[in-house]
């Protein structure tokens, strides 16, 4: 390994204008080949026509401005980067103090408009490198300072070559490729990486093969890949880079979408379904007795399943809706129906405390229901556990709660017909099939339970079918009809005085409210003494005459067991808690949430944290404290820092809306899908052009093709498939065995 390594360095290392220190550099990026360089692609380019003048760009920055208007607007974008050209003017070395310098260039466009160009570090080389009178390319995120001028912060600077000038000067379009760090240091400029590229491109583009077939190119007019690789690298106009994208774009979900619909093909065709007959007594007999009627999405949504499980196939199905929408009571029902055909059923959570919340739902909606249903987690007693594996494996147990614990291979499980996972976001894509190879061994002939997996996340329609687009997908939109939308505000420290009254009157009606800390510090210990230190702080000085309880992340699960437990038996007023109870927990009493330093929280968490009230008919609050110089940075115009920035956006968002679909929209602009969904644990391949969020037409168009070659073809063996097929081999390597499309 480390030999061929070695070898491939020194392949780049011999092409003119690289040498031993250059192709090092490169290596640390992973670059070793000429095929690496290809893949190189340029992050943005410098194209004539469409720099506008610095005095254009002022008017525009202007217009952008984000907190102009009311809501967070649909397509903002945190890192708008700008490229442009100019002549150095003016340097300016200030000193602060002792030691700390700046340095300010202006340069002019040319058309009477100047720019300011700033930097804090390394003043001494950018002095020397960038002298008045040089030609230099800008990119990065423009501002206006106090007076107005455009401001760039430590941009990346390019020196213009008088080559690049004459191409420039032709109307030519420059790449600008992503300069790493150990580029940099190791004797890469912008010019010559494009000189490199170059000869690259020349020597390597008749490797470049075609992957998609024929039909495909001319049914949605996609550009060859050899053009595409080319135009991206050096493209002819501005115009047929858009091409070039979209038909790399195309390609890299086209795969994804025919890895789907192979691998939904396959379980379709392979694995017949356990039948179930819907006429469930004990169903019904729940049904008829609950406290609320079911609205009609949640209704709708349990006709799905039952149509799936009397169809005779195997279903796997995705059911989504918001938090507090009432999943679990169609979990529920739906698990009653599969134990009265005599199988087993087994729901995981991602958490203890939401295990434990599940089994004693379960408990009290079926006292005498005839059930027996056992919870598996971490840290039982041996011999408890001991006891419940063997009720799971004679058949005795009718229900399984449990966390990953469910997974160990101690587990037997006996004829388990259905498997739930909650708050499938939680969990990976392997997990999902590790459950169902355990169900599988379950029967004494192999048989696939039936799969439900509920997840609270709301994501973009197109995402999730690209995400679960083996599933079906089962959504529950409307809330139960009793709930009021909960009323969220931003607050400042310094308020929370009038906070606490607040609360302490709400109590007085005989409600109860939690107060949310985040884990401030990594180390358990010190998450611990920062735990317990807020709660006898509010314990003792402000909530005296109040009974206070404390979760925290360190304690045992039986510890956290009785403390929601007395919490939901109303034997505290208030919970104090870290963010353990993020997820699910549901306390219908509760209609305050006061959530401590929520500019730390990401918003899906504050949206959770906030869905741990309104759960009832009564008026809910959700106050989010953040720190006083919020208070002016929240109607400021211009804020600077990105992580500020962030910040700010999130806590609007949350007060402008209860909406989950909304929330999740904003979360990933300002995070990507990769952060919000965890690209790993989804399962989602990392796409280099593809943007989830906004490449919905695409993702559609490739989908429905990938699914109807599929459909007419599930092997890909036809002719006009073969190049399809290859690639597809290609890139899931163990596609081929796994697939079964030999
Ligand atoms: P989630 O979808 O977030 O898992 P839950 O299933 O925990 O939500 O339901 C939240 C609360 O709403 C529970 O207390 C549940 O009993 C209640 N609930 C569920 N369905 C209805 C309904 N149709 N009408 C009124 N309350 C409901
Ligand atoms: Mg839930």
């Amino acid at each position: 390994m480390a030999e061929s390594k070695k070898e491939k360095v020194s392949e780049l290392q011999y092409i003119k204008g690289v040498g031993p220190v250059r192709a090092a550099a490169l290596a640390k990026d992973g670059i070793l080949t000429q095929q690496d360089l290809l893949n190189y692609f340029p992050r943005n380019y410098i194209d004539r026509d469409a720099i506008s003048s610095f005095k254009a760009l002022s008017v525009k920055l202007r217009q952008e401005d984000l907190f102009e208007t009311k809501s967070v607007p649909k397509d903002f974008s945190l890192r708008n980067e700008i490229i442009t050209i100019g002549q150095i003017t003016d340097s300016q070395e200030k000193h602060f103090g002792k030691n700390r310098k700046m340095l300010k260039l202006t340069i002019a466009d040319g058309s009477g408009g100047f720019a300011n160009i700033i930097f804090w570090s390394y003043t001494e080389y950018y002095m020397k490198t960038y002298p008045v009178g040089e030609m230099v390319a800008i990119s990065g995120r423009a501002e206006l300072d106090i007076v107005g001028r455009i401001t760039f912060n430590h941009p990346e600077i390019e020196k213009f070559h008088p080559e690049d000038e004459k191409l420039y000067r032709e109307g030519r379009i420059l790449p600008v490729y992503p300069m790493t760090q150990a580029m940099k240091s190791g004797k890469w400029n912008m010019r010559v990486l494009r000189q490199v590229v170059y000869s690259a491109i020349e020597n390597q583009l008749s490797l470049i093969k075609e992957n998609l077939s024929e039909l495909i190119l001319n049914k949605f007019k996609l550009i060859n890949r050899t053009d595409a690789f080319r135009q991206l690298h050096f493209p002819d106009n501005i115009d047929i880079v858009g091409k070039a994208k979209y038909r790399m774009k195309f390609e890299e979900v086209f795969f994804f979408e025919l890895f789907l619909a192979i691998r939904q093909k396959k379980s379709k065709v392979t694995e017949p379904g356990i039948l179930m007959n819907p006429k469930s007594p004990r169903a019904r007999r729940l049904y008829e007795s609950l406290p609320f009627s079911l609205t009609s999405d949640q209704k709708k949504v349990i006709r799905e399943i039952t149509d799936d499980m009397k169809s005779g196939s195997h279903m796997n199905r995705l059911l989504q809706g918001d938090v507090g929408s009432g999943k679990t009571i169609v979990a529920l029902l739906t698990m009653l129906d599969v134990i009265d055909n005599g199988y087993q059923v087994a729901i995981m959570a991602p958490t203890e405390i939401l295990a434990e919340q599940h089994y004693h739902t379960f408990t009290d909606y079926m006292s005498d229901f005839n059930i027996k249903i056992v919870q598996l987690i971490g840290g039982q007693k041996t011999k408890a556990r001991n006891q419940i594996l063997d009720d799971i494996k004679s058949g005795k147990a009718n229900i399984i709660v449990g966390t990953h614990a469910m997974f160990e291979s101690t587990v037997a499980y006996k004829n388990l017909g259905l498997v739930v996972i909650d708050e499938q976001h939680r969990f990976g894509v392997a997990q999902r099939s590790q459950l169902k190879k355990l169900g599988e061994d379950s029967h004494t002939v192999s048989r696939v339970p039936h799969i439900l997996v509920m997840s609270a996340t709301p994501i973009p329609r197109t995402l999730s079918m690209t995400l679960y687009g083996d599933l079906d997908v089962s959504i529950i939109r409307e809330m139960p009809l009793n709930r009021k939308p909960i009323n969220t505000k931003v607050v400042f420290e310094s308020q929370l005085p009038e906070i606490y009254d607040f609360i302490k009157k709400d109590i007085s009606k005989g409600h109860q409210a939690f107060i949310v800390f985040p884990l401030v510090e990594k180390s358990e210990k010190l998450e611990l003494k920062s735990a317990v230190e807020h709660f006898d702080m509010l314990k003792n000085n402000i909530f005296p005459e109040l009974k206070c309880g404390l979760l925290h992340g360190q304690m045992l699960w039986y510890e956290k067991e009785d403390t929601m437990k007395a919490f939901l038996n109303k034997q505290y007023d208030i919970l104090i808690a870290t963010t353990v109870i993020e997820v699910g927990i549901d306390i219908p009493n509760a209609t305050v949430m006061l959530i401590n330093n929520a500019e730390r929280f990401g918003l899906s968490t504050l949206h959770q944290l906030r869905g741990r009230v309104g759960r009832s008919s009564l008026q809910s609050y959700c106050f989010l404290a953040t720190k006083d110089n919020y208070r002016f940075e929240m109607k400021r115009k211009d804020v600077q820092e990105e992580e500020r920035k962030a910040a700010i956006i999130r806590l609007k968002t949350m007060e402008e809306t209860t909406d989950g679909f909304n929330i999740s929209e904003v979360d990933l602009k300002l995070r990507g899908p990769g952060d919000v969904l965890g690209t790993r644990q989804s399962g989602l391949p990392a796409f280099k052009f593809l943007d989830l969020v906004r490449d919905g037409d695409i993702i559609t168009e490739a989908r429905r093709e990938a699914f109807s070659i599929i459909e007419d073809d599930p092997h890909l063996r036809k002719p006009q498939n073969e190049i399809l097929r290859n690639e597809f081999i290609k890139l899931y390597k163990d596609g081929k065995h796994f697939f079964d499309i030999a």
